[in-house]
């Protein structure tokens, strides 16, 4: 239900045109290709993406002999359904089976990394388990803060240095802390700023690579905040993140904001990274496991 509230925006505008266009047509032709192409490409699913699902389209529509356009919503919902699907597909949040789960969230400023860090933090307290947060973004005046009034919000533990520290500082002792507090889960915050990404991409690798030596098999998740409302940005920012750090997944906000969801389709599709987690406002519990079948369900309500 929330997913299909969520993503209204996107349902009414993107299914509103692609119905229309169905319903309008007596036969499948070049020019409803067309049509759909640029439908596609206004709701944000990109160029490269959108070719390739017209593509399949075309070739089903073929194979399948259909000349019926009202045949083509369903088929189409099919073919976007297989795209969002890669090798690790609906993965939810990977634990540690054998203790504390570390999981360190990169992003642009802005994008809802903090909220996020809270929303999830509040998942878990909720689920019982003892959550601590480290405030790894010592750059940006009032990210501390902001992390810390989450942390009142929820009821958990906030580990931070004074602005300007060095962020693996701030981590090492959050990791120390929260192995002595016992705690279940560890959420790292980082800086997100764009203005010297050389330094920024150095910061996060020394980061990771502190979790790495204090945490076998850690990070578990390191989780890239994409901001759904900057379309293809959001794709550019995802490369360049993922140059510097293995992204094992997305969290895309602000879907709720956005008649553009289709980008969804483009970013798990082109970066080959599943989307594990969705924002779909800003309260508490407005953040949602990433379910294929729901959105493409949701999609076209
Ligand atoms: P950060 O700089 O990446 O830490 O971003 P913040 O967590 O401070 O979020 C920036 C703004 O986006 C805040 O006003 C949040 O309330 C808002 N926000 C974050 N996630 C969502 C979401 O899923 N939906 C909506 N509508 N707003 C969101």
């Amino acid at each position: 239900q929330k997913f299909i509230s969520g993503l209204s925006k996107t349902s009414s505008s993107f299914m509103g045109a692609i119905t229309d266009l169905f319903a309008g047509r007596s036969k499948i032709d070049e020019d409803l290709y067309e049509e759909l192409e640029e439908i596609l490409i206004g709701a944000d699913v990109g160029v490269t993406t959108t070719m390739e699902l017209v593509e399949r389209l075309r070739k089903e529509v073929k194979e399948r002999k259909i000349k019926d356009p009202a045949e083509l919503q369903p088929l189409l919902s099919e073919i976007i359904a297989d795209m969002l699907e890669i090798e690790e597909k609906d993965s939810p949040i990977r634990m540690n089976p054998d203790g504390m789960t570390v999981i360190l969230f990169v992003g642009v400023n802005g994008v809802g990394k903090t909220t996020t860090i809270g929303k999830l933090a509040n998942r878990f307290k909720n689920e019982g388990k003892k959550v601590v947060l480290a405030a790894g973004d010592t750059f940006r005046a009032g990210a501390i803060e902001q992390l810390e009034v989450w942390g009142n919000r929820v009821g958990v533990d906030v580990i931070k240095h004074q602005a300007g520290a060095d962020p693996a500082a701030v981590i090492y002792d959050g990791i120390q802390a929260a192995k002595s507090r016992k705690a279940d889960v560890l959420l790292c915050d980082t800086a997100g700023r764009l203005q010297n990404k050389v330094n920024l991409m150095e910061e996060l690798k020394k980061v990771h690579r502190v979790i790495q030596r204090e945490i076998p098999n850690g990070p578990h998740e390191v989780l890239l905040v994409l901001d759904a409302t900057t379309g293809q940005n959001a794709l550019m920012q995802a490369k360049t993140f993922g140059e510097a750090v293995n992204v094992s997944g997305i969290v895309l906000t602000k879907l709720d904001g956005t008649a553009k969801g289709g980008i969804v389709i483009a970013i798990s599709h082109e970066l080959q990274v599943p989307v594990k987690l969705v924002g779909l406002g800003e309260k508490p519990d407005d953040l949602q496991d990433f379910d294929t079948t729901q959105f493409v369900h949701a999609l076209f309500q």
